[in-house]
């Protein structure tokens, strides 16, 4: 029998960054997967990022993770999105070739030092003494670990739909995974059903491009990784095109043979992503709704339609693309479907990712109820450190809300579960000001170094970005001016009497770096890279210095930690509706308890006042 550190099961996106994180840890790593070519396989859009998406990528690399080695390497067309907006809210997105990514994913999982990819199909879980000590494959043959992280995306229990066809799959082309799906039912109740859906597959050549508005990438296009500073490969356009009150009426009159409506799918599916069966249905007054079409590689001629996702049956589907301009005459490669899954509830885990009542196991990607690459990834991440530190002894790596995005999506999973697929957005970030994409690097690669699972380029590169920004600092700050010689130098600022150096003038928005520049000579051998991070800095100090407060009550309470079990039957003077919340939700700390739905300061008060006394 062979005895590993951690074991993953599944090679998805949630697999591949938590067995490489897990390996990075110094964990001897086994990545169990259905099929060993299907590492770094994307089911649905050949895209990786976006809002939201773009920082969690970006945080992923802060920890030398390899989803945004990958991305750049694949990467067809980088476009930085919300561009003329606030750099808080942009998010760098790369349309990706498909089979570069594949190849990129595996050729770094080859150089992965203490990661081996074992290919096999894992049907059940190992226990000993209430802790999950392994997984048992589907030759019989078993593998035990200290730590099991499954990341089987959609394929537990997975069926797929096209009209009122329906057909076992993971994914198109793949097997579902069934007996495990039966084993964790029996060891974990919470099990929901979710869908989601992907559009048919066009065949490149038979669009009229001549007729179609096209879209170029980023003249300056923007990695994802810090180490990266521009594309490996040639960069393409995409089309756009519209549906229409055609496309809509064909829809319209077949809504009852789509999988969705047709009442075939009891799981529950994303509304911020719908399809174009829901587009008509619930924007009904919209006349037309936008599709990019995008190239799926550079040697591949098959284009993902972005914007229609359906499951309707396949002849339909061919009569509301034709009706598209560009697509009159266009043949479809494969057909749109719809796939329901099984989802474990979120707020059985802990936000290490581990199931709370099944030590040794724990889940990231797809299964948690999230949907997307990057969500996944991200969630790989914490779950590979976590089962690596469990299994070597070390201590747990955890991620605040305060510092990044991917402590917002563990806390929002752990602490509020999910009612449909959950996906990231800036939104939900209330510190969204500080947590930037473009200081992923300097908010999270120094707990990466003290987790130690950050590599010795990674390091390198960060110690001398930091020593640069430090002197750019330090001179801006250097260098002062009154109100008065402000304005002399053409820098317009209110006459208050108060000194401001060239970083407090670069936080007003109407002064770029140009202006300060002009103002003083000596900033005129400052690299670019350096103005343009100091700049951004420098427009977000003040929001951030206000936010302080915040961010250290929150730090705060998140050091209140609940002892598991906590008794809040025994809370004299908590209502008993909250008391039913409280003792469901099981928050971590106080923070979490904050944030469980109907929570009231007054309740916080009492739930600290009883953990003071414990102390
Ligand atoms: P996956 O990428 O699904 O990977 C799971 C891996 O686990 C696979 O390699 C599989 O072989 C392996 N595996 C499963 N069971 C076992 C087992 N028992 N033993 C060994 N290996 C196993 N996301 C969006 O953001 N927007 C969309 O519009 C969208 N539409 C989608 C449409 C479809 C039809 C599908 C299938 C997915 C869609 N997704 C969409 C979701 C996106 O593909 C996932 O979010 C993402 O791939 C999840 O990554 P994961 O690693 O959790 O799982």
């Amino acid at each position: 029998m062979k005895h590993l550190d951690v074991i993953v099961v599944g090679g998805g996106h949630a697999g591949a960054e938590a067995a490489h994180a897990s390996a990075r840890m110094g964990a001897q790593t086994g990545l169990v997967t259905m099929r060993r070519a299907d590492l770094g396989v994307m089911s649905c859009n050949p895209a990786i990022g976006g809002l939201g998406k773009g920082h969690l990528v970006r945080e992923i690399d802060a920890l030398d993770g390899v989803m945004s080695r990958a991305a750049d390497r694949a990467g067809i067309q980088f476009r930085l999105l919300n561009r003329r907006k606030g750099p808080a809210v942009q998010g760098p997105r790369a349309q990706a070739d498909r089979k570069l990514y594949r190849e990129a994913m595996t050729e770094l999982t080859a150089a992965q030092p203490n990661l081996a990819v074992i290919e096999a199909e894992v049907t059940d879980l190992r226990l000993e003494a209430g802790r999950v000590a392994g997984v048992i494959l589907a030759d019989g043959s078993e593998i035990t670990a200290k730590a099991v992280i499954l990341t089987a995306g959609t394929f537990l229990n997975g069926v797929m739909h096209i009209g009122d066809q329906r057909a076992a799959g993971g994914r198109v082309g793949d097997a579902p995974s069934v007996r495990l799906a039966q084993r964790l039912r029996d060891l974990e109740p919470r099990i929901g059903r979710l869908k989601t859906g992907t559009p048919p597959r066009l065949d490149g050549r038979t669009i009229d491009w001549s007729i179609l508005e096209m879209q170029p990438g980023d003249e300056d296009p923007v990695m994802f990784s810090f180490l990266n500073r521009r594309p490996f490969v040639r960069q393409i356009a995409c089309g756009i095109t519209h549906t229409n009150e055609s496309t809509h009426e064909v829809i319209r009159a077949n809504l009852q043979r789509s999988a969705m409506y047709g009442g075939h799918i009891e799981g529950v599916g994303p509304r911020y992503c719908p399809s174009i069966e829901d587009k008509v249905v619930r924007f009904a007054d919209k006349s037309a709704h936008q599709v990019f079409l995008e190239p799926e590689g550079l040697d591949d001629h098959t284009v993902y339609p972005n914007g229609i996702s359906t499951s309707l049956p396949f002849e339909v589907q061919e009569a509301y693309v034709r009706s598209i301009r560009g697509l009159e005459q266009v043949k479809i490669l494969q057909a749109g479907y719809a796939i329901e899954y099984d989802f474990v509830d979120p707020r059985a885990l802990s936000n290490r990712l581990e199931l709370r009542d099944l030590p040794g196991l724990f889940l990231a990607g797809q299964i948690n109820g999230t949907t997307g690459y990057e969500e996944a990834a991200a969630q790989g991440l914490v779950a590979g450190f976590n089962a690596a530190s469990n299994s070597l002894g070390r201590a747990p790596v955890t991620f605040s809300r305060t510092e990044s995005y991917i402590g917002v999506m563990i806390d929002d999973l752990v602490t509020r579960g999910v009612s449909e697929p959950y996906r990231m957005f800036t939104s939900r970030a209330e510190f969204r000001l500080a947590l930037r994409a473009d200081n992923a690097d300097q908010r999270l690669t120094p707990l990466g170094l003290a987790a130690g699972c950050v590599g010795e380029e990674r390091r390198g590169a960060f110690e001398e970005k930091m020593a640069r920004l430090g002197a750019g600092r330090a001179l801006l700050e250097s260098l002062v001016l009154t109100p008065k010689q402000a304005n002399e130098r053409g820098l317009r600022v209110n006459q208050d009497g108060t000194k401001r150096s060239a970083f407090e003038l670069l936080a007003f928005p109407e002064i770029d770096f140009a202006a300060v520049s002009a103002a003083f000579p000596e900033l005129a051998e400052m690299p670019e890279d350096v103005s343009e991070q100091l700049s951004r800095e420098a427009l977000y100090a003040n929001y951030i210095e206000r936010q302080k407060l915040d961010v250290e009550a929150m730090r705060r309470d998140e050091h209140w930690e609940i002892p598991e079990g906590f008794d809040y039957e025994a809370l004299p003077g908590l209502s008993k509706e909250l008391r039913g919340k409280f003792g469901r939700a099981q928050p971590r700390t106080l923070a979490q308890a904050g944030r469980v739905d109907g929570a009231t300061p007054a309740a916080l008060a009492l739930i600290l006042a009883h953990l003071r006394q414990r102390k």
